[in-house]
């Protein structure tokens, strides 16, 4: 145990931000004006549950208004505090402008164990917190768009948006007021898994370059690499199964709220799901090997990391036991500063979390646009696109048939080439697309300056430049 003391998750960001902004010029005083927190609104209300008054303690901040709206998930969870929702919506800030969403950061939560309710309950609470902030537009389709995070979901996003709308009942774009709502209710194709498959992609572009993969000691492919993931929810369940089923990743580890579960072969993702589902956790979960005390998994062999659950997980208890020569943070703030710079001198290379998460943010981009254009991506090209591709395969038959059929087409080529893309493909390949772009943006910073030594300096560095640069065409 270090005698170090650990900073707060808002000090561990604001810390990380300072490395990064000693290496840049900017005007006098801008470096203030871009890390403070420009406003947190705190809110406590009631509601009447099982006969009696219930007060619960909401927050929702904004840390920059460079660009509007601001945007950020709402989390559900006991420990919801000032200093971390301050902390998640300077994350949300950086994170924005690293993929080039055009959002300021904001970040909101409450504090309250959702699984202590029942859903009409939660509904209600829901609802009256969704109250709150759209009254004073801290919910708000041009001003500040919420969307899921920890403890919160599709339901909570649908529940907030018709709220919403019928305090708005003349808005024509409220449903664009929060984002991650599901398809019936104004939501995109692909939102539920973008965190996690935005997880995914960041790996894939990672492991494109070898210079990369030879920095954390690795090489090859994805396939057959072992992993471990911390937190099976949205974000943690969909990059595991994703990397397992697609990539041919080993998912060797996951740990849970109730403990870890270990199996050197690989553990079926969709299994283990299924087992939390039913009994609430993964302890008796049969094929693997269980510990009750899944965080020592955290330092267990591997080759990636996957910390998707909550912040300061890796810290400087045990930061220097950890063996991963890769971490992926899916989740915000996983990785403390002191925990970052241990495990940066041993030569771990982490994937920071404003880029690695970002997929979740950029597939609400999306959803936002598609609430704002009120029609789905894809509606008016497909069949365009489909017809286009039907004059191409009847050419190539017609001059099969000339050639006296000398030649055939491969047996599922004529049904993958035909299909138009529908909205599901567009999303998947914008999210890549904004993926790599991001990826890149970064890992240039990251070899072409000599003080430059680690990707989340890089990461800050790329996007504290373009939020300046707003300002600057401010004429802040
Ligand atoms: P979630 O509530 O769906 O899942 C969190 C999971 O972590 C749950 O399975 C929970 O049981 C588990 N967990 C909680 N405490 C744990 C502990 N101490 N040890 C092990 N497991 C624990 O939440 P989520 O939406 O997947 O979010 C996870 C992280 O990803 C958060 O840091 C969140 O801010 C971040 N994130 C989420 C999104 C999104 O789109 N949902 C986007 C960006 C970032």
């Amino acid at each position: 145990m270090s005698s170090r003391t650990e900073p707060s998750f808002r000090e561990s960001v604001d810390l990380m931000f300072n490395r990064a902004v000693k290496l840049m010029d900017l005007p006098p005083g801008l470096e203030e004006k871009i890390r403070v927190c420009n406003a947190t609104y705190t809110v406590r209300f009631g509601v009447r549950l099982r006969g009696a008054m219930h007060t619960f303690t909401g927050y929702r901040s904004v840390h920059s208004e460079h660009m509007e709206p601001v945007k950020g998930g709402i989390r559900y969870a006991t420990g919801v505090n000032q200093d971390e929702v301050e902390a998640l919506a300077a994350l949300m800030t950086y994170k924005c402008a690293l993929v080039e969403a055009p959002f300021g950061g904001s970040k909101g939560g409450l504090c309250i164990d959702p699984r202590e309710y029942e859903e009409h309950e939660l509904e209600l609470i829901t609802r009256r917190f969704a109250y709150e902030l759209a009254k004073r537009d801290l919910i708000n389709p041009s001003q500040n768009v919420p969307a899921p995070d920890m403890g919160t979901g599709e339901r909570e996003m649908a529940w907030i948006a018709d709220q919403y709308a019928r305090m708005n009942t003349t808005d024509i774009n409220a449903k664009a007021c929060v984002t991650g709502k599901p398809l019936n209710a104004g939501g995109i194709s692909g939102r539920v898994e973008a965190t996690g498959r935005g997880v995914q992609y960041a790996l894939r572009e990672f492991f494109r370059y070898e210079e990369d993969k030879a920095a954390a000691g690795l090489s090859g492919k994805l396939d057959g690499k072992r992993v471990i993931v911390q937190g099976l929810g949205n974000v943690g369940y969909h990059a595991a199964k994703f990397l397992s089923e697609e990539d041919g990743s080993l998912i060797t580890g996951i740990i849970e709220r109730d403990g870890g579960l270990h199996s050197a072969d690989g553990l079926d993702v969709e299994a283990v799901r299924n087992w939390i589902v039913k009994h609430g956790g993964v302890s008796g979960y049969p094929d693997a090997q269980y510990v009750e005390d899944g965080a020592v998994l955290l330092e267990e062999e591997c080759d990636i990391l996957i910390p998707a659950a909550l912040e300061g997980v890796i810290n400087l208890s045990n930061a220097e036991r950890v063996k991963a020569p890769l971490i992926i943070e899916a989740a915000n703030g996983p990785v403390t500063a002191g925990a970052d710079e241990i495990l940066r001198k041993k030569g771990c290379v982490i994937i920071p979390d404003m880029y690695a998460n970002a997929g979740g943010v950029t597939v609400s981009y999306f959803e936002w646009v598609k609430n704002l254009s009120h029609i789905r991506f894809g509606r008016m090209q497909r069949r365009q696109e489909e017809a286009r591709h039907q004059l191409v395969i009847d050419e190539l038959q017609r001059l099969d048939d000339v050639m006296g059929n000398t030649w055939s087409m491969s047996p599922d080529f004529k049904d993958k080439y035909l299909k138009g893309a529908g909205e599901l493909e567009l999303v998947r390949s914008g999210l890549d697309d904004t993926m790599r772009a991001a990826y890149q943006s970064m890992r240039e910073v990251w070899h072409s300056r000599d003080d430059v030594t680690d990707l989340r300096t890089a990461a800050y560095l790329v996007s504290i430049d373009k939020v300046a640069k707003s300002y600057h065409a401010k004429g802040l």
